[in-house]
Protein backbone atom coordinates (compact mmCIF):
# COMPACT_ATOMS: atom_id res chain seq x y z
CA UNK A 1 0.00 0.00 0.00
CA UNK A 2 1.21 3.47 -1.14
CA UNK A 3 -0.03 6.06 0.94
CA UNK A 4 -3.28 6.19 3.88
CA UNK A 5 -6.59 6.11 2.27
CA UNK A 6 -8.47 9.22 3.14
CA UNK A 7 -11.81 7.63 4.76
CA UNK A 8 -15.31 9.36 5.32
CA UNK A 9 -17.64 8.24 8.04
CA UNK A 10 -20.87 9.29 7.36
CA UNK A 11 -23.01 8.45 11.24
CA UNK A 12 -20.12 8.44 12.77
CA UNK A 13 -21.94 8.70 16.26
CA UNK A 14 -23.24 5.43 15.65
CA UNK A 15 -22.73 1.92 16.21
CA UNK A 16 -21.55 1.56 13.05
CA UNK A 17 -19.90 4.81 12.81
CA UNK A 18 -18.00 4.31 16.20
CA UNK A 19 -16.94 0.16 15.25
CA UNK A 20 -15.43 1.76 12.21
CA UNK A 21 -13.21 4.46 13.87
CA UNK A 22 -12.23 1.69 16.44
CA UNK A 23 -10.94 -0.44 13.52
CA UNK A 24 -9.19 2.47 11.42
CA UNK A 25 -7.26 3.42 14.44
CA UNK A 26 -5.53 0.17 14.55
CA UNK A 27 -4.59 0.80 11.60
CA UNK A 28 -3.16 4.65 11.81
CA UNK A 29 -0.73 3.76 8.99
CA UNK A 30 -3.74 2.55 6.48
CA UNK A 31 -6.39 5.07 7.27
CA UNK A 32 -6.73 8.50 8.04
CA UNK A 33 -10.09 9.85 9.13
CA UNK A 34 -11.05 12.91 6.77
CA UNK A 35 -14.47 13.68 7.21
CA UNK A 36 -16.54 12.39 10.31
CA UNK A 37 -20.66 13.38 10.59
CA UNK A 38 -23.76 13.28 13.66
CA UNK A 39 -26.85 14.28 13.80
CA UNK A 40 -27.38 14.82 17.56
CA UNK A 41 -24.97 13.87 20.25
CA UNK A 42 -22.73 16.78 19.02
CA UNK A 43 -20.55 16.23 22.49
CA UNK A 44 -19.96 12.84 21.38
CA UNK A 45 -18.74 14.48 17.71
CA UNK A 46 -16.48 17.01 19.57
CA UNK A 47 -14.86 14.20 21.23
CA UNK A 48 -14.45 12.36 18.09
CA UNK A 49 -12.72 15.68 16.31
CA UNK A 50 -10.65 15.98 18.95
CA UNK A 51 -9.14 12.26 19.23
CA UNK A 52 -8.86 11.99 14.94
CA UNK A 53 -8.19 15.25 13.62
CA UNK A 54 -10.89 15.19 10.53
CA UNK A 55 -9.91 17.99 7.69
CA UNK A 56 -14.63 18.22 8.09
CA UNK A 57 -17.03 17.66 10.67
CA UNK A 58 -20.62 17.93 9.37
CA UNK A 59 -23.75 18.21 11.46
CA UNK A 60 -27.18 19.10 10.58
CA UNK A 61 -28.25 22.69 12.15
CA UNK A 62 -26.19 25.68 12.26
CA UNK A 63 -26.34 25.79 15.92
CA UNK A 64 -24.95 22.76 16.35
CA UNK A 65 -21.93 23.96 13.61
CA UNK A 66 -21.44 26.92 16.42
CA UNK A 67 -21.59 24.77 19.81
CA UNK A 68 -19.15 22.09 17.89
CA UNK A 69 -16.79 24.79 16.87
CA UNK A 70 -16.45 26.49 20.44
CA UNK A 71 -15.62 22.85 21.49
CA UNK A 72 -13.33 22.63 18.86
CA UNK A 73 -11.60 25.93 18.88
CA UNK A 74 -9.55 27.33 15.65
CA UNK A 75 -7.93 24.29 14.50
CA UNK A 76 -7.90 21.87 12.04
CA UNK A 77 -11.54 20.92 11.89
CA UNK A 78 -13.48 22.72 9.21
CA UNK A 79 -17.48 22.54 10.15
CA UNK A 80 -20.22 21.90 7.42
CA UNK A 81 -24.38 21.72 7.79
CA UNK A 82 -27.02 19.96 6.49
CA UNK A 83 -27.02 17.28 3.23
CA UNK A 84 -25.44 19.40 1.21
CA UNK A 85 -22.17 18.97 3.43
CA UNK A 86 -22.70 15.15 3.81
CA UNK A 87 -22.81 15.21 -0.06
CA UNK A 88 -19.67 17.86 -0.24
CA UNK A 89 -17.82 14.96 1.59
CA UNK A 90 -19.21 12.04 0.07
CA UNK A 91 -17.57 13.37 -3.30
CA UNK A 92 -14.62 15.09 -2.12
CA UNK A 93 -11.97 14.23 -4.58
CA UNK A 94 -9.44 13.62 -1.45
CA UNK A 95 -11.92 11.36 -0.05
CA UNK A 96 -11.23 7.15 -0.92
CA UNK A 97 -13.62 5.52 1.34
CA UNK A 98 -16.82 6.49 1.83
CA UNK A 99 -18.47 4.46 5.17
CA UNK A 100 -22.14 5.00 4.63
CA UNK A 101 -23.26 4.83 8.65
CA UNK A 102 -26.53 7.27 8.91
CA UNK A 103 -29.39 5.30 9.49
CA UNK A 104 -32.47 5.40 7.14
CA UNK A 105 -33.55 7.62 3.98
CA UNK A 106 -31.80 10.23 5.68
CA UNK A 107 -28.44 8.57 4.60
CA UNK A 108 -29.84 8.00 0.35
CA UNK A 109 -28.64 11.36 -0.82
CA UNK A 110 -24.83 11.83 0.38
CA UNK A 111 -24.34 7.58 0.04
CA UNK A 112 -25.78 8.20 -3.75
CA UNK A 113 -23.50 10.41 -3.81
CA UNK A 114 -20.33 8.91 -3.10
CA UNK A 115 -21.27 6.01 -5.61
CA UNK A 116 -21.53 8.99 -8.14
CA UNK A 117 -17.82 10.44 -7.15
CA UNK A 118 -16.56 6.25 -7.93
CA UNK A 119 -15.56 6.24 -4.31
CA UNK A 120 -15.02 2.86 -2.67
CA UNK A 121 -18.37 2.27 -0.86
CA UNK A 122 -19.03 0.77 2.41
CA UNK A 123 -22.29 0.03 2.44
CA UNK A 124 -24.37 0.23 5.90
CA UNK A 125 -27.28 2.34 5.34
CA UNK A 126 -29.03 -0.60 3.18
CA UNK A 127 -32.82 1.44 3.41
CA UNK A 128 -30.76 3.77 0.82
CA UNK A 129 -29.99 0.23 -1.49
CA UNK A 130 -33.98 -1.08 -0.29
CA UNK A 131 -35.65 2.44 -1.72
CA UNK A 132 -33.54 3.31 -4.71
CA UNK A 133 -31.94 0.21 -5.99
CA UNK A 134 -31.45 0.51 -9.45
CA UNK A 135 -30.71 4.03 -9.55
CA UNK A 136 -28.44 3.44 -6.87
CA UNK A 137 -27.34 0.57 -8.87
CA UNK A 138 -26.90 2.17 -12.01
CA UNK A 139 -24.71 5.08 -10.66
CA UNK A 140 -22.04 2.75 -8.96
CA UNK A 141 -22.14 0.93 -12.93
CA UNK A 142 -21.67 4.39 -14.25
CA UNK A 143 -19.32 5.99 -12.55
CA UNK A 144 -17.12 2.57 -11.59
CA UNK A 145 -17.83 2.86 -7.50
CA UNK A 146 -16.34 0.27 -5.55
CA UNK A 147 -19.49 -1.20 -3.65
CA UNK A 148 -18.53 -3.24 -0.26
CA UNK A 149 -21.24 -4.70 1.76
CA UNK A 150 -21.15 -3.80 5.59
CA UNK A 151 -24.53 -5.64 6.92
CA UNK A 152 -22.80 -9.08 8.03
CA UNK A 153 -25.02 -11.65 5.88
CA UNK A 154 -24.37 -9.57 2.85
CA UNK A 155 -20.79 -9.44 3.72
CA UNK A 156 -20.56 -12.96 4.31
CA UNK A 157 -21.99 -13.78 1.05
CA UNK A 158 -19.90 -11.51 -0.60
CA UNK A 159 -17.17 -13.73 1.39
CA UNK A 160 -18.48 -17.13 0.28
CA UNK A 161 -18.38 -15.31 -3.45
CA UNK A 162 -14.90 -15.32 -4.48
CA UNK A 163 -14.42 -12.81 -7.46
CA UNK A 164 -18.10 -11.19 -7.72
CA UNK A 165 -17.85 -7.76 -7.57
CA UNK A 166 -20.50 -7.40 -10.05
CA UNK A 167 -23.23 -9.65 -12.55
CA UNK A 168 -25.38 -11.92 -11.74
CA UNK A 169 -25.63 -15.17 -9.43
CA UNK A 170 -26.31 -17.95 -12.40
CA UNK A 171 -22.78 -16.53 -13.72
CA UNK A 172 -21.30 -17.50 -10.36
CA UNK A 173 -22.96 -21.44 -10.59
CA UNK A 174 -25.20 -20.45 -7.35
CA UNK A 175 -27.89 -22.24 -7.02
CA UNK A 176 -29.32 -19.53 -3.74
CA UNK A 177 -27.96 -17.42 -1.44
CA UNK A 178 -29.29 -18.52 2.44
CA UNK A 179 -29.60 -15.34 4.66
CA UNK A 180 -29.19 -16.09 8.42
CA UNK A 181 -31.34 -14.90 11.03
CA UNK A 182 -31.01 -14.62 14.98
CA UNK A 183 -35.22 -14.11 15.19
CA UNK A 184 -34.49 -11.52 17.77
CA UNK A 185 -35.54 -11.03 21.02
CA UNK A 186 -38.95 -12.27 20.27
CA UNK A 187 -38.83 -15.33 18.48
CA UNK A 188 -39.90 -17.24 21.76
CA UNK A 189 -42.27 -14.99 23.44
CA UNK A 190 -45.98 -16.15 23.72
CA UNK A 191 -47.71 -13.98 21.20
CA UNK A 192 -50.03 -12.90 23.72
CA UNK A 193 -46.87 -10.80 25.23
CA UNK A 194 -46.44 -9.46 22.04
CA UNK A 195 -48.80 -6.61 21.75
CA UNK A 196 -47.26 -5.24 25.16
CA UNK A 197 -43.47 -5.41 24.70
CA UNK A 198 -42.00 -1.84 24.97
CA UNK A 199 -38.97 -0.39 22.97
CA UNK A 200 -36.70 -0.89 25.66
CA UNK A 201 -37.32 -4.81 25.09
CA UNK A 202 -37.44 -4.94 21.67
CA UNK A 203 -33.98 -2.72 21.68
CA UNK A 204 -32.48 -5.38 23.53
CA UNK A 205 -31.36 -7.53 21.21
CA UNK A 206 -29.56 -11.29 22.51
CA UNK A 207 -26.47 -10.99 19.96
CA UNK A 208 -25.78 -7.30 18.70
CA UNK A 209 -25.69 -4.13 19.87
CA UNK A 210 -26.95 -1.67 17.13
CA UNK A 211 -28.76 1.56 17.15
CA UNK A 212 -32.78 1.76 18.03
CA UNK A 213 -34.20 2.09 14.47
CA UNK A 214 -32.42 -1.44 13.36
CA UNK A 215 -32.86 -3.19 16.61
CA UNK A 216 -36.37 -2.74 16.45
CA UNK A 217 -36.70 -3.93 12.61
CA UNK A 218 -34.70 -7.12 13.97
CA UNK A 219 -37.49 -7.59 16.53
CA UNK A 220 -40.26 -7.54 13.85
CA UNK A 221 -37.82 -9.04 11.14
CA UNK A 222 -38.28 -6.02 8.87
CA UNK A 223 -34.79 -5.93 8.79
CA UNK A 224 -34.71 -9.44 6.96
CA UNK A 225 -37.32 -7.99 4.87
CA UNK A 226 -34.82 -5.22 3.89
CA UNK A 227 -32.34 -7.90 3.63
CA UNK A 228 -34.08 -9.57 1.42
CA UNK A 229 -34.16 -6.61 -1.16
CA UNK A 230 -30.55 -5.68 -0.05
CA UNK A 231 -29.33 -9.16 -1.79
CA UNK A 232 -31.50 -8.41 -4.45
CA UNK A 233 -29.60 -5.40 -5.76
CA UNK A 234 -26.11 -6.43 -4.46
CA UNK A 235 -26.17 -9.69 -6.25
CA UNK A 236 -28.54 -10.18 -8.89
CA UNK A 237 -30.25 -12.88 -6.69
CA UNK A 238 -34.42 -13.89 -7.76
CA UNK A 239 -36.76 -13.71 -5.28
CA UNK A 240 -36.72 -17.16 -5.36
CA UNK A 241 -32.78 -17.51 -4.89
CA UNK A 242 -32.85 -15.95 -1.53
CA UNK A 243 -33.90 -18.10 1.31
CA UNK A 244 -34.24 -17.25 5.14
CA UNK A 245 -33.05 -19.31 7.57
CA UNK A 246 -33.60 -18.68 11.66
CA UNK A 247 -30.07 -19.06 13.16
CA UNK A 248 -30.48 -18.06 17.24
CA UNK A 249 -26.64 -18.33 17.55
CA UNK A 250 -25.69 -15.81 15.05
CA UNK A 251 -22.29 -17.05 14.25
CA UNK A 252 -22.74 -18.07 10.65
CA UNK A 253 -23.19 -14.90 9.03
CA UNK A 254 -24.66 -16.09 6.02
CA UNK A 255 -24.10 -19.02 3.20
CA UNK A 256 -24.01 -19.60 -0.45
CA UNK A 257 -25.38 -22.82 -2.15
CA UNK A 258 -23.69 -23.72 -5.49
CA UNK A 259 -24.93 -25.72 -8.50
CA UNK A 260 -23.09 -28.75 -7.35
CA UNK A 261 -24.65 -28.68 -4.22
CA UNK A 262 -21.48 -26.95 -2.33
CA UNK A 263 -22.44 -24.50 0.64
CA UNK A 264 -19.68 -22.37 1.68
CA UNK A 265 -20.51 -20.26 5.07
CA UNK A 266 -19.02 -17.56 6.43
CA UNK A 267 -19.09 -17.78 10.30
CA UNK A 268 -17.23 -15.20 13.34
CA UNK A 269 -18.15 -13.77 16.52
CA UNK A 270 -20.69 -11.52 16.16
CA UNK A 271 -18.76 -8.13 16.13
CA UNK A 272 -19.35 -5.57 13.34
CA UNK A 273 -15.63 -4.54 13.35
CA UNK A 274 -15.25 -8.29 11.38
CA UNK A 275 -17.45 -7.01 8.14
CA UNK A 276 -15.69 -3.76 8.54
CA UNK A 277 -12.33 -4.32 8.82
CA UNK A 278 -12.99 -6.99 5.77
CA UNK A 279 -14.54 -4.06 3.69
CA UNK A 280 -11.82 -1.31 4.99
CA UNK A 281 -9.07 -3.45 4.02
CA UNK A 282 -10.74 -5.16 1.07
CA UNK A 283 -8.64 -7.08 -0.54
CA UNK A 284 -6.23 -7.69 2.34
CA UNK A 285 -7.11 -8.87 5.58
CA UNK A 286 -6.28 -6.74 8.75
CA UNK A 287 -6.57 -7.31 13.02
CA UNK A 288 -10.33 -6.12 13.64
CA UNK A 289 -10.05 -6.98 17.53
CA UNK A 290 -12.41 -9.53 17.25
CA UNK A 291 -11.34 -12.62 19.13
CA UNK A 292 -10.69 -16.09 18.21
CA UNK A 293 -14.28 -17.80 17.15
CA UNK A 294 -14.75 -20.85 20.34
CA UNK A 295 -16.89 -23.49 18.51
CA UNK A 296 -16.41 -26.44 21.15
CA UNK A 297 -17.48 -23.23 23.84
CA UNK A 298 -20.50 -22.78 21.60
CA UNK A 299 -21.22 -26.53 21.37
CA UNK A 300 -23.91 -26.32 18.95
CA UNK A 301 -25.52 -24.46 16.20
CA UNK A 302 -29.12 -24.61 15.41
CA UNK A 303 -31.11 -23.48 12.33
CA UNK A 304 -34.88 -23.49 11.72
CA UNK A 305 -37.22 -21.89 9.40
CA UNK A 306 -38.47 -18.79 9.70
CA UNK A 307 -42.11 -18.41 11.21
CA UNK A 308 -44.08 -15.89 8.83
CA UNK A 309 -47.19 -15.71 11.06
CA UNK A 310 -45.29 -14.42 14.26
CA UNK A 311 -42.93 -12.37 11.50
CA UNK A 312 -45.54 -11.37 8.73
CA UNK A 313 -42.42 -8.31 7.63
CA UNK A 314 -40.77 -11.01 6.03
CA UNK A 315 -43.46 -12.11 3.31
CA UNK A 316 -43.95 -7.71 3.33
CA UNK A 317 -40.50 -8.07 1.69
CA UNK A 318 -40.82 -10.27 -0.42
CA UNK A 319 -44.08 -8.93 -1.84
CA UNK A 320 -42.05 -5.62 -2.48
CA UNK A 321 -39.60 -7.32 -3.75
CA UNK A 322 -41.52 -9.13 -6.25
CA UNK A 323 -44.44 -5.78 -6.87
CA UNK A 324 -40.71 -3.61 -8.26
CA UNK A 325 -40.47 -0.52 -8.92
CA UNK A 326 -41.82 2.07 -6.03
CA UNK A 327 -42.89 -1.22 -3.98
CA UNK A 328 -39.80 -1.42 -2.00
CA UNK A 329 -39.32 2.47 -1.40
CA UNK A 330 -43.35 2.53 -0.48
CA UNK A 331 -42.31 -0.32 2.50
CA UNK A 332 -39.33 1.38 4.11
CA UNK A 333 -40.77 4.37 4.76
CA UNK A 334 -43.78 3.50 6.17
CA UNK A 335 -41.34 0.96 8.22
CA UNK A 336 -39.27 3.76 9.69
CA UNK A 337 -42.47 6.38 10.86
CA UNK A 338 -44.18 3.09 12.08
CA UNK A 339 -40.82 2.20 13.97
CA UNK A 340 -40.43 5.70 15.15
CA UNK A 341 -44.10 5.51 16.32
CA UNK A 342 -43.42 2.63 18.49
CA UNK A 343 -40.10 4.15 20.07
CA UNK A 344 -42.03 7.36 21.02
CA UNK A 345 -44.51 4.77 22.60
CA UNK A 346 -47.40 5.71 20.53
CA UNK A 347 -47.86 2.50 18.60
CA UNK A 348 -47.71 -0.93 19.72
CA UNK A 349 -45.38 -3.24 18.57
CA UNK A 350 -47.83 -5.50 16.69
CA UNK A 351 -49.46 -2.51 15.01
CA UNK A 352 -45.65 -1.70 13.14
CA UNK A 353 -46.12 -4.08 10.57
CA UNK A 354 -49.86 -3.69 10.48
CA UNK A 355 -49.26 0.25 9.29
CA UNK A 356 -47.11 -1.15 6.52
CA UNK A 357 -49.39 -3.63 5.41
CA UNK A 358 -51.74 -0.94 4.91
CA UNK A 359 -49.91 1.91 3.51
CA UNK A 360 -48.91 -1.08 0.47
CA UNK A 361 -52.03 -1.83 -0.02
CA UNK A 362 -53.47 1.49 -0.46
CA UNK A 363 -50.05 2.32 -2.65
CA UNK A 364 -49.93 1.52 -6.32
CA UNK A 365 -46.10 0.53 -7.18
CA UNK A 366 -44.67 3.19 -10.24
CA UNK A 367 -41.67 2.53 -12.13
CA UNK A 368 -38.43 3.49 -10.49
CA UNK A 369 -36.94 6.08 -13.31
CA UNK A 370 -35.61 8.94 -11.30
CA UNK A 371 -34.58 10.07 -7.79
CA UNK A 372 -37.98 12.12 -7.79
CA UNK A 373 -39.84 8.45 -8.28
CA UNK A 374 -38.28 7.50 -5.30
CA UNK A 375 -38.63 10.63 -2.84
CA UNK A 376 -42.57 10.76 -4.53
CA UNK A 377 -43.14 7.29 -3.20
CA UNK A 378 -41.45 7.59 -0.08
CA UNK A 379 -43.54 10.78 0.78
CA UNK A 380 -46.69 9.60 0.22
CA UNK A 381 -45.68 6.16 2.44
CA UNK A 382 -44.91 8.77 5.15
CA UNK A 383 -48.27 10.54 5.02
CA UNK A 384 -50.55 7.49 4.68
CA UNK A 385 -48.37 5.80 7.32
CA UNK A 386 -48.92 9.22 9.59
CA UNK A 387 -52.47 8.50 9.02
CA UNK A 388 -52.60 5.02 9.59
CA UNK A 389 -51.10 5.45 12.87
CA UNK A 390 -53.55 8.74 14.04
CA UNK A 391 -56.94 6.16 12.79
CA UNK A 392 -54.79 3.55 15.44
CA UNK A 393 -54.28 5.71 18.23
CA UNK A 394 -57.96 7.17 17.98
CA UNK A 395 -59.19 3.70 18.24
CA UNK A 396 -57.30 2.83 21.53
P1 LIG B 1 -27.25 4.40 14.97
O1 LIG B 1 -28.62 4.90 15.28
O2 LIG B 1 -26.41 3.86 16.06
O3 LIG B 1 -26.40 5.58 14.26
C1 LIG B 1 -26.95 6.33 13.21
C2 LIG B 1 -25.99 7.45 12.79
O4 LIG B 1 -26.66 8.21 11.77
C3 LIG B 1 -25.65 8.44 13.92
O5 LIG B 1 -24.33 8.90 13.76
C4 LIG B 1 -26.63 9.59 13.67
O6 LIG B 1 -26.13 10.85 14.14
C5 LIG B 1 -26.75 9.58 12.16
N1 LIG B 1 -28.05 10.08 11.72
C6 LIG B 1 -29.28 9.67 12.15
N2 LIG B 1 -30.26 10.37 11.52
C7 LIG B 1 -29.63 11.23 10.69
C8 LIG B 1 -30.10 12.24 9.80
N3 LIG B 1 -31.40 12.50 9.65
N4 LIG B 1 -29.17 12.94 9.09
C9 LIG B 1 -27.85 12.71 9.23
N5 LIG B 1 -27.36 11.76 10.08
C10 LIG B 1 -28.23 11.04 10.79
O7 LIG B 1 -27.43 3.33 13.80
P2 LIG B 1 -26.50 2.07 13.45
O8 LIG B 1 -26.93 0.89 14.24
O9 LIG B 1 -25.07 2.48 13.46
O10 LIG B 1 -26.96 1.79 11.95
C11 LIG B 1 -26.53 2.61 10.87
C12 LIG B 1 -26.90 1.93 9.56
O11 LIG B 1 -26.19 0.71 9.46
C13 LIG B 1 -28.39 1.58 9.44
O12 LIG B 1 -28.81 1.76 8.12
C14 LIG B 1 -28.44 0.10 9.81
O13 LIG B 1 -29.49 -0.59 9.18
C15 LIG B 1 -27.10 -0.37 9.27
N6 LIG B 1 -26.57 -1.57 9.95
C16 LIG B 1 -26.24 -1.50 11.27
C17 LIG B 1 -25.75 -2.64 11.91
C18 LIG B 1 -25.34 -2.60 13.37
O14 LIG B 1 -24.83 -3.59 13.88
N7 LIG B 1 -25.52 -1.50 14.08
C19 LIG B 1 -25.63 -3.84 11.22
C20 LIG B 1 -25.97 -3.87 9.86
C21 LIG B 1 -26.45 -2.73 9.24
MG1 LIG C 1 -27.76 -7.68 8.93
Amino acid sequence: MNRSQNIAILGATGSIGLNTLDVAARHPQRFRIFALSANERIDALAELCLRHKPRFAVVALAAQADALGSRLGAGVTEILIGQAGLEQISAHPEVDCVMAAIVGAAGLAPTLAAARAGKKLLLANKEALVMAGPIFMEAVRTHHATLLPIDSEHNAIFQCLPNFLSGDLDGHGVRRVLLTASGGPFRELALERLQSVTPDEACAHPNWVMGRKISVDSATMMNKALEIIEAHWLFGATPEQIQVVIHPQSVVHSMVEYADGSVIAQLGNPDMRTPIAHALAYPERIEAGVGSLDLSGIGRLDFAPPDYARFPALRLGYRALKEGGTSPATLNAANEVAVAAFLERRLPFLAITAVIEAVMNDSCPRPLATLHDVLDADAAARRNAALQIDAMAAKV
